[in-house]
């Protein structure tokens, strides 16, 4: 039905049979530790002003052509060398990062990121280059090739190749026609890339020309790579053989549509809030060679996790099948979509497609008094709705707002223009609003919103695309 919209039942529930709600018993963990977006920017941004200046008093101002283009290489190789470390960081999955800036903010920002170091090797290598085809009187070739004979050189160079591999694989028009595990395996080749590119710079006259540089250079590095052994090899490592979690159940909740309850021992030590994600892996013929991201779909209880996955591929439609009794690997709670984020007292989740997952455990455990909290839930028909009953018996026992806004992407009416929204949610202005759904709607919804008066630092979105 087009642009429809329904009121919540009115049926209180208290029961713990598949499709029902406990009431707000979620897990309220101590706070832990944030690092804001704000944060982050500026430290990473003191960090490049510091490498400058790094290169600033150690620059000898000349007019010559080679002295000119060698200055240049100086400055772009230190930025190049600090922002691959700086790439490495964001993806190293420091829980403080991702609870407060959000895994898909940082894997915008280490794409965005990533342009600007592939430029910035390029820039490096053709810059010294030609300051050394002009010092020597050669040509480019010549030049190039003598410069090769350097091991340290020849690793710079291969280290550059092995970066630019990768960012063309990372094209989005390439990264489209290539399977995300092939990627991800491609994509490891940076941590080579990194380890040639220190060995480099070591041996060059900005870092080893100073002892001060090259112990600083070596602490950044070492620190980096220490995060990600423990973050990305440890802590999973340890969080598998701790929680030894298994599939249970799997219920089916429409069409494409499953739920999986994954049980485990000692979960409430993973201080997983609602509105987050693990990356799964499930040991079983065809899936154990993927970990893919799902958001729990319920809070924590009685040590189980929920979550609830569309057959968007090969991998999800093969989890429709998974069996009870399943080994599963789960790493995280990663994401920043939580309660933290809140700075009003009301609320508004929108939630889109399967983008419902997150919204559906922040809207049964987010704070708030009756007429506080309100669900709007996007879908092309009713038949698409998914968690239904549970999205209505939350909403009549907290007494909050719930409405289906149904129809196509295509029709006339579009139920997310901004009047749409200010009629369902009159006091729009005055929300915060948490949104998750695909990545046209959730622009579409975002522009909505603030043409309707919300500020853009009260919409809190979650993509569901790295
Ligand atoms: C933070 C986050 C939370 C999510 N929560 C949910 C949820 O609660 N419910 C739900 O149904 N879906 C969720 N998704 C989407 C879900 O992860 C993808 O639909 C799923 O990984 C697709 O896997 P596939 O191999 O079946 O599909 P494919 O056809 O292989 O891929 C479909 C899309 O998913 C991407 N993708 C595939 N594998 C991965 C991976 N390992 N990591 C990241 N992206 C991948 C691909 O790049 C492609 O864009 C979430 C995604 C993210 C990033």
């Amino acid at each position: 039905m087009l642009g429809h919209t329904e009121e919540a039942g009115e049926r209180p529930r208290s029961v713990t049979e598949p499709g029902s709600v406990t009431p707000a018993r979620a897990v309220t963990p101590a706070a832990p530790l944030r690092i804001s977006p704000a944060r982050l920017r500026s430290s990473l941004l003191a960090g490049a002003a510091a490498v400058t200046a790094l290169w600033a008093v150690q620059v000898h101002p000349s007019a010559r052509l080679d002295a000119l283009f060698a200055t240049g290489a100086h400055l772009s190789g230190l930025l190049a060398g600090y922002g691959v470390l700086v790439m490495l960081f964001l993806m190293a999955r420091v829980p403080a990062v991702e609870h407060g800036v959000g895994a898909d903010r940082l894997a915008r920002w280490h794409a965005w990121g990533g342009r600007w170091v592939i430029g910035l090797c390029v820039g490096h290598t053709v810059l010294a280059l030609c300051g050394y085809a002009v010092h020597r009187g050669t040509d480019l070739l010549t030049a190039g090739g003598e410069l090769l004979g350097y091991p340290a050189l020849a690793a710079a160079t291969l280290g550059t190749g092995l970066l630019i591999a990768v960012a063309v694989t990372s094209a989005r028009a390439v990264r489209r026609r290539v399977a995300h595990e092939t990627w991800r395996a491609l994509h490891l080749l940076t941590y080579l890339a990194a380890a040639l590119a220190f060995a480099h710079q070591l041996a060059g006259p900005e870092i080893a020309g100073s002892m001060l540089a090259v112990w600083t250079w070596t602490l950044l590095h070492t620190t980096v790579a220490a995060l990600l052994f423990w973050y990305r090899l440890v802590v999973p490592v340890r969080q598998a053989l701790r929680h030894a979690l298994r599939v249970t159940e799997v219920r089916r909740e429409g069409p494409e549509v499953v739920s999986v309850m994954i049980q485990g021992e000692g979960l409430d030590e993973l201080r997983a809030e609602p509105g987050q994600f693990f990356r799964w892996r499930f040991l079983q013929r065809r899936l154990w060679h993927t970990a893919l991201p799902f958001s729990l779909s319920a809070p924590v209880r009685e040590n189980t996790l929920r979550i609830t996955v569309k057959a968007a591929g090969n991998h999800t439609r093969r989890m429709r099948r998974l069996r009870p009794g399943t080994r599963v690997l789960a790493t995280g709670p990663f994401g920043a979509l939580t309660a933290h984020r809140r700075t009003r007292r009301k609320v508004l989740l929108l939630a889109g497609g399967v983008g419902i997952t997150p919204m559906r455990a922040l809207f049964e455990t987010l704070p708030g008094g009756p007429g506080e909290v309100t669900l709007l839930y996007r879908a092309n028909n009713a038949a698409q709705l998914v968690l239904r009953e549970e999205l209505e018996a939350i909403a009549a026992t907290r007494q909050a707002a719930l409405h289906y806004l149904l129809g196509p992407s295509d029709a006339s009416f579009d139920p997310l223009a901004p009047q749409a929204l200010r009629n369902l949610v009159p006091d729009l202005a005055e929300h915060d609003v948490y949104l998750c759904g695909p990545p046209r709607m959730a622009e579409a919804a975002t522009a909505a919103l603030v043409r309707a008066g919300v500020p853009e630092e009260h919409i809190h979105a979650e993509n569901f695309t790295f």
